[in-house]
């Protein structure tokens, strides 16, 4: 398994690793440690470069499965036992933990108002969006979700990452709202994501440490998709 320095420090953008594990016919590298974050949660994978010695390689996809992270490279790829240094592109990281902390705060404005649970969701750097089930939405409702959620993430509310055994996040309602019961058996550790006061809720993602670092958000529309199934975009404003 690769160590995933990414789930407890989001911050981190810069590791040194040794290479696990070679696939030559997909060009990629298993690492036993690594700040690439895979994809997964509606967040894009993470992209950069590892060095060896003089050699640049660039990270063109990164994935994971139950033997750890794999690093797809453009180029030639080091083998088995080769120490690397590696850098994600960080200004595209920040911007995805930005927009991944705005749409966990929405979900909680849109949970303390409506009571409504997320169905699907995604995200690129800056701009995202969520699926509700809201059946009593109206166009007013839009302006006040924006007001209210700008608000919150005013607030400046610290964001706090925690790990539960997968039996008490089965049975923690907080959590099973956000599907718990949806993760594959295997995992036996869920990982939780904080906001203090707004929302909690399962999640493999990278986060901001405090919510006033997203900064202010536009949300330009809230499509209706039918049958109370409404599509809220959020934009961050830089
Ligand atoms: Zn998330």
């Amino acid at each position: 398994m690769t160590e995933t320095i990414y789930s407890t420090d989001a911050y981190a953008q810069k590791m040194t690793a040794t290479v696990v594990r070679t696939d030559t016919d997909d060009n990629r590298v298993l690492l036993d440690r690594t700040v690439f974050y895979p994809g997964g949660g509606g967040q894009p994978h993470d992209t950069g470069i590892l060095s060896v010695g003089d050699d640049l390689l660039i990270v063109s996809r990164v994935t994971s499965d139950r033997d750890g992270v794999w690093h797809w490279l453009d180029g030639s790829i080091p083998s088995q036992g080769t120490e690397i240094s590696g850098s994600i592109d960080w200004e595209r990281r920040y911007q995805l933990m930005r927009t991944h902390t705005a749409l966990h705060a929405l979900c909680g404005v849109v949970w303390n108002r409506f009571h409504a649970p997320v169905t699907g969701g995604n995200m690129q750097p800056g701009e995202g969006r969520l699926d509700f089930d809201i059946p009593n939405w109206t166009a007013e409702d839009l302006p006040v979700v924006e007001r209210e959620l700008n608000e919150e993430l005013a607030k400046h509310r610290r964001i706090e990452v925690s790990f539960l055994p997968r039996n008490a996040a089965d049975e923690d309602p907080s959590l099973i709202r956000t599907k718990v019961n949806l993760l594959p058996k295997f995992i036996e550790q869920v990982r939780v994501i904080d906001i203090v006061g707004l929302d909690r809720q399962a999640d493999g993602g990278t986060h901001v440490g405090q919510t006033g670092e997203v900064g202010s958000i536009v949300i330009p529309k809230a499509e209706n998709k039918g049958r109370g199934f409404r599509r809220i975009r959020v934009r961050l404003e830089e």
